[in-house]
C-alpha cells in the first residue's frame, strides 16, 4: 500500500469507524459504501451506509500462529492472528498482542489498540493500525461455535 492511500484512510484506521446499512442494520469494517447484503448504495436519494463509531471491543473467534511473516512482518514472528468478531458485529483479522500466546482462547475479550503494524524497509515509513490486546475490564464471553 502507497503513502497517499495510507493517510486517505486515516479516519478509519485511527478511529475506528465503521458503516451500518440503514436497511438491514448490518455494520462493516472497514466501511463500505454498497451493502454486500442489500446490493444497495442508495436508499430514497441518500446514501444507504452511516458511520458508526466503534468500540474497539470484541472477542476473539478464531485464532492461529504465525511462524514465517510475509515481508515486513518477519521481525515480528511468531505471532498470532486473529478473527475478532466486534461488539458492533463486524469480524476483523488481528493480531493479538500484550499477552502470553499460550494465554490466548477462544472468547477471550480483547480490545482494540493503535500500534505499529509494519515498518517499509526501503522508506523507513512506520504504518500503523489496530492490533487487539486482551481486554481485562471485560467478562469472558461465552464460547460459541
Ligand atoms: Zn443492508
Amino acid at each position: 500500500m502507497g503513502v497517499p492511500r495510507f493517510w486517505r484512510e486515516i479516519p478509519v484506521r485511527y478511529r475506528m469507524i465503521g458503516s451500518r446499512c440503514k436497511l438491514c442494520k448490518t455494520t462493516y469494517y472497514p466501511p463500505r459504501i454498497v451493502c454486500p447484503k442489500c446490493k444497495e448504495a442508495r436508499y430514497e436519494g441518500d446514501p444507504v451506509m452511516e458511520a458508526e463509531q466503534f468500540s474497539g471491543k470484541g472477542f476473539v473467534r478464531s485464532y492461529t500462529a504465525i511462524h514465517v511473516g510475509p515481508p515486513g512482518f518477519q521481525d515480528q514472528t511468531p505471532y498470532t492472528m486473529a478473527i475478532i468478531k466486534m461488539d458492533e458485529g463486524p469480524r476483523i483479522t488481528g493480531q493479538i498482542i500484550d499477552c502470553d500466546p499460550k494465554q490466548i482462547e477462544i472468547g477471550m475479550p480483547v480490545e482494540a489498540v493503535l500500534r505499529r503494524i509494519r515498518q517499509d524497509g526501503d522508506t523507513g515509513v512506520i504504518y500503523y493500525g489496530y492490533k487487539f490486546r486482551p481486554d481485562t475490564n471485560s467478562k469472558k464471553k461465552e464460547k460459541k461455535k
